[in-house]
């Protein structure tokens, strides 16, 4: 980020900008009026630096040309920040250009972050019980709020615009586009059809101390309600009959051992 220099724009009129550079205001190009180096009269004036800002440099003090192209159209330089509304920092359009707070103009960089998702503020989270989800948030001054998890991108996606345009109010862009109320995902969603070892979930059973009981069919037939935490941490597998399983496997192996040892001790 280029700082603003407010002395240095203090000392800089409009007659001698003017004088220096025209600015047109449709091509957002500052070209020379007048030049020590009479060779650059009529070329561009406004030149890239590192962070693609561009600069003009009048009278050996370098200005970034957005904040110059206000003071060309309006005879003084903003108070606040100038933003680039598409977000091309090379675009200095004047109808490119609004100025804003501090804050506003964060809230328009925030594209610039772009999660993995490719969606703006659309994380993926990662998780292997439950599968990934995507999550849903916004800053706003500097502080981020979390607005839920999604199972598609797209629903992430439409709940951050539906909540920019709350939290956003400056920002037109999202003002009016419309999208279809996201299904947030909820333990409920989450569960159904998923498959812990020998349960395969099949509908909620019954909610009771706020925990969510799931009818859950066993492989063996049998039908059980078991809580959302005892299937997530892989405490229950089955409807009992795996443990009843291995106890009787446990017992067959060990007559098959004790008779390997009688036969061995005979
Ligand atoms: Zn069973």
């Amino acid at each position: 980020m280029t700082k603003i220099n407010k002395e240095k724009e203090s000392l800089l009129t409009l007659e001698k900008l003017k004088l220096k550079v025209t600015y047109d205001q449709d091509t957002g190009h500052f070209v020379w009026n007048s030049c020590r180096d009479a060779r650059y009269v009529g070329e561009r004036a406004d030149r890239g630096c590192n962070d693609k800002y561009l600069l003009v440099t009048i009278s050996g003090k370098r200005y970034l040309a957005h904040r110059l192209a206000f003071m060309y159209m309006t005879g003084a330089f903003p108070v606040g920040e100038v933003d680039h509304i598409n977000r091309n920092k090379a675009d200095n359009r004047f109808c490119n250009l609004r100025e804003v707070s501090r804050s506003e103009n964060s809230q328009n960089k925030e594209m610039r972050h772009l999660a993995a998702s490719g969606l703006q503020g659309v994380k993926e989270i990662m998780n292997v019980k439950v599968g990934n989800r995507w999550r849903a948030s916004i800053t706003n001054n500097c502080v981020t709020k979390i607005i839920g998890a999604f199972a598609t991108k797209e629903d992430a996606h439409a709940a951050y615009i539906l909540e920019k345009q709350k939290t956003h109010t400056f920002d037109s862009s999202v003002a009016n586009i419309k999208v279809a109320t996201p299904k947030k995902v909820t333990t409920k969603q989450d569960l159904v059809g998923k498959v812990f070892e020998r349960l395969t979930v099949v509908k909620i059973s019954h909610v009771a101390n706020q925990q969510t009981y799931w009818l859950a069919k066993c492989s063996c037939g049998n039908e059980i309600s078991v809580p959302t935490n005892q299937l997530n941490r892989g405490n229950t597998k089955s409807c009992g009959c795996y443990a009843k399983d291995m106890r009787l496997e446990g017992n067959r192996l060990r007559r098959i051992r004790e008779k390997q040892q009688g036969v061995n001790h005979a």
